[in-house]
């Protein structure tokens, strides 16, 4: 089971004349989210080199020091400090240590070892000087080396343990794997890890108007740009795509495709169609054939979408219902799809960072009681400090808005008014893994 039965929020009930104060508020989509979804995906092992923003489903400790020895951090000469007034800086080289040699070596006193980058320390060193900073001669066959007075004992090379200990915890169970996460994985000598399968996503449009780009289209047609939003924004989501095409706005139909969907995903995603129009099936669909457990949101946009689970014989399929407009199918999939996509495929409830900037627009009559999602523009002021302001449009339907902005504006519910220089949260795109 992925929803955990529990009473439902007086709010999710249906009601035709629901005010913004009635709807289901942000935090309180993200606290039922939060709380009944957990993972349904099973996990594999694969090649480290195969699992770039995978989710890790087991935990990471080092097996041994990272590094695992004293080595030097740069060309040049190692010594003992102790030595250096007994020689006046003016050292006989006694060995040669390059990256990869294994003997232990061990300096005779005031000598020094010319040492390689990466190269293990002598046992008894414990400063190596750059060879930049030195002047090289010989002396009846032997080489020596002038250190010039001043360097502090213990520079230029690195401890065993230093990056890594010896048992510590590297990466939790959960975590999606970025590629300096994989790094650390390859440094401890694991070669393979166990990872969550991904998650099978069932698409949907709905629209009688809707036609897909490589045909002309008609008078009154639009081409699907949300199917291939979806596509793109779930290619960071650790997904395997089936995609169900385009369904006109019939009920019969779309329950149709929703039940054989729900068989095979383990979520799906419609578009459009979820509001409470005569041309609208989504929710009476899903009445039909699962359960709801959110519609109707106390934000703008994407106050249609909706939540729910089909069940099938097997395992449930969890329901997601976006609206139309372009813009609310971005925002309702990145504030809500997206982290609840997370929490099913294994990984921590990921939250955005809201950025406080101070605002460069003004915005009068706020409606309260909802929360309103604005795109962002980023500009500097006269000072050269960031501010942001709104897209200078604000219509649902304008895929350039999401195009030309750097994220979104939160306003809160609360607020009414916003003046310039007022902070406002700002999130980037990049906080929902989007360049
Ligand atoms: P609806 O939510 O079905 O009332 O649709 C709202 C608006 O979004 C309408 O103007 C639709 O034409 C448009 N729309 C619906 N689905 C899509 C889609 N898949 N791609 C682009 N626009 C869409
Ligand atoms: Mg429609």
């Amino acid at each position: 089971m992925t929803i955990k039965p529990k009473r439902l929020p007086k709010r999710l009930i249906d009601d035709c004349f629901l005010h913004d104060k009635d709807r289901l508020r942000h935090d309180e989509a993200i606290a039922i989210l939060k709380e009944r979804l957990s993972p349904v995906v099973g996990s594999s092992i694969y090649p480290i080199a195969d699992i770039t923003g995978r989710i890790l489903a087991e935990e990471i400790h080092s097996p041994e020091n990272v590094p695992m020895h004293n080595n030097a951090a740069v060309d040049g000469y190692a010594y003992q400090s102790k030595d250096f007034d007994a020689v006046d800086g003016y050292f006989p080289v006694s060995s040669r240590i390059v990256a990869g040699d294994q003997n232990p070596i061990h300096l005779p006193e005031n000598s020094a070892a010319r040492i390689f980058t990466g190269a293990v320390m002598p046992a008894n060193a414990d400063t190596v000087v750059m060879q930049e900073d030195c002047k090289t001669s010989s002396s009846e066959g032997m080489p020596f080396v002038k250190i010039q007075v001043g360097l502090k004992p213990g520079a230029n090379w690195r401890k065993a343990g230093e990056d890594l200990e010896l048992g510590e915890m590297v990466l939790p169970i959960g975590k999606q794997l970025r590629p300096q996460d994989i790094a650390a994985i390859a440094s401890t000598g694991k070669a393979q890890v166990q990872v969550y399968d991904q998650l099978r996503i069932g698409l949907i449009s709905t629209g009688d108007e809707l036609r897909r780009p490589g045909i002309e289209i008609n008078h009154g047609q639009v081409y699907d740009s949300n199917h291939f939003l979806l596509n793109s924004l779930l290619q960071t989501c650790n997904a395997k795509i089936t995609d169900y095409g385009i369904f006109d706005d019939s009920e019969k139909t779309i329950r149709f495709v929703m039940r054989e969907a729900a068989s095979k995903n383990d979520v799906i995603i419609t578009t459009g169609g979820a509001s409470r129009g005569e041309e609208d099936h989504i929710i009476s669909a899903l009445d039909a054939i699962g359960k709801r457990h959110m519609w109707q949101m106390a934000i703008k946009p994407g106050r249609p979408m909706a939540f729910g689970q089909i069940s099938g014989q097997e395992h449930e399929c969890l329901f997601f219902g976006l609206p139309g407009n372009p813009v609310a199918v971005m925002v309702c999939f990145l504030m809500y799809v997206r982290p609840a996509l997370g929490r099913l495929s294994g990984s921590n409830w990921k939250e955005p960072s809201r950025f406080p900037l101070p605002a460069s627009f003004e915005m009068k009559q706020k409606k309260p009681d909802r929360r309103e999602s604005l795109r962002g523009v980023l500009s500097k002021d006269s000072d050269g400090n960031i501010e942001v302001s709104k897209f200078q449009k604000d219509g649902s339907g304008l895929i350039s808005s999401l195009r030309q902005s750097d994220g979104l504006i939160e306003i809160a519910e609360e607020v009414t008014e916003i003046n310039k220089g007022d902070m406002v949260g700002f999130i980037p795109f990049s906080e929902f893994g989007i360049n």
